[in-house]
């Protein structure tokens, strides 16, 4: 079922290698990230992915977009505040 597959770059090897068991998850940022292993050694994999990637699952996108709802609706929050005053 999980053919989804990244590329993620190896300090130990300094290469780029094919990141194992592949986690999505949101930075603070709420930016999407994959985490993982390296096929080849098992150091640890982190990278930033796009918000577009067709294989972030579902469950993350929602709370993307809940993410991006929320800082949008604190910015006109903040800006009718400033008008407010
Ligand atoms: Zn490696």
């Amino acid at each position: 079922m999980s053919s989804q597959q990244h590329v993620g770059y190896c300090f130990k090897e300094h290469k780029k290698v094919t990141i194992k068991n592949p986690t999505y998850q949101i930075t603070q940022n709420n930016r999407p990230a994959v985490s993982g292993t390296c096929p080849n050694d098992g150091g640890k994999i982190f990278r930033l992915i796009s918000p577009d990637d067709p294989n972030i699952p579902a469950e993350i996108k929602k709370k993307l977009l809940a993410a991006k709802e929320a800082s949008a609706r604190k910015k006109e929050a903040a800006a009718k505040k400033g008008k407010a005053t």
